[in-house]
């Protein structure tokens, strides 16, 4: 990624990355010594720009996939590169944003989404920055408010904003709405689709909801359990905004759910229906 020159504010470019994820293989030791294939020889291309799910019993590698593209943890066996480039480590060119929100507790909201800009020392030329993304995420008169004061989706709204605020190429949602009730949920699925069309970054999913990811997703990815393998790539062509009621959402949503009552014995119990 080119350096950002001092004293130039970064504009809202449009940012965007392909992922090749190539025979990728991780497995764990659990604590009985047990071996856990936690990923087994996963292949898939993610096209730049694109809005991928994951879903797929517990335990199916999903996180793990997650951390390895994040650069959290490595690869046992082959490779995952970013426009061609082998992920090393973790970048701020890919974000990530968890179940929690994970805020700082002793900093405001305009302090954790400035906290991106401050350790990658870019802030000073960029200090409105963060009251535009505090703007842009809908927390107007909540930038001094500390994470404690506000409700989970607005945390979890600050939680994008600090992740987007880096202008990543690549943003892993690792169930980042499991934990909110159903009407936030639904609220900031719109505000996901929103950010995505206004930044052009690559949107990497992991949903235990089906519904989330037919009304969200260009492709969705069902994956099987140990081990962890892509059982299945469902295309979702629908244009935006998305009806849930119609036949084609209607359709899709119990094809999905059929998948994974196959991708693990009790697997669909799981899922909201
Ligand atoms: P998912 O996110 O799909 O629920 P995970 O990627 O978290 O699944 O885990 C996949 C498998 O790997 C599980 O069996 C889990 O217990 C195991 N696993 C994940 N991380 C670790 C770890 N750090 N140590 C041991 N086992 C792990
Ligand atoms: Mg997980």
């Amino acid at each position: 990624m080119e350096a950002v020159k001092a004293g130039e504010p970064e504009s809202f470019q449009e940012v965007s990355g392909a992922v090749s994820i190539r025979k990728v293989s991780r497995s764990y030791e659990e604590d009985t010594g047990r071996r856990v294939e936690a990923l087994k020889e996963v292949e898939l291309e993610i096209e730049s720009g694109s809005f991928v799910s994951f879903i797929g019993p517990s335990g199916c590698g999903k996180t793990t996939l997650m951390r390895l593209i994040a650069g959290l943890d490595e690869c046992a066996s082959g490779e995952i590169t970013l426009d061609g480039e082998r992920i090393q480590g973790p970048h701020y060119e890919r974000g990530y944003v968890f179940q929690q929100a994970n805020l700082f507790p002793w900093m405001t909201i305009r302090e954790n989404i400035a906290a991106g800009l401050k350790a990658r020392k870019v802030y000073q030329e960029n200090r409105r920055k963060p009251d535009e993304f505090i703007s842009m995420v809908g927390l107007d008169g909540f930038g001094n408010a500390y994470p404690h004061q506000v409700s989970g989706g607005m945390a979890q709204r600050a939680s994008l904003a600090r992740a987007l605020i880096n202008q990543p190429k690549v943003l892993m949602l690792d169930e980042p709405l499991g934990a909110l009730d159903a009407f936030t949920r639904m609220n900031l699925q719109d505000e996901l689709l929103r950010l995505w069309r206004l930044h052009g970054t690559t949107m990497i999913l992991v949903t235990h909801d089906v519904d989330e990811a037919v009304y969200l997703s260009d492709r969705i990815v069902i994956m099987s359990a140990r081990p962890g393998q892509i059982k299945e790539i469902i295309e979702v062509e629908m244009e935006h905004p998305r009806d849930r009621g119609s036949s084609e959402f209607v359709f899709l949503r119990s094809r999905i759910l059929e998948t994974l009552h196959f991708a693990g014995s009790s697997a669909s119990l799981e899922y909201y229906l």
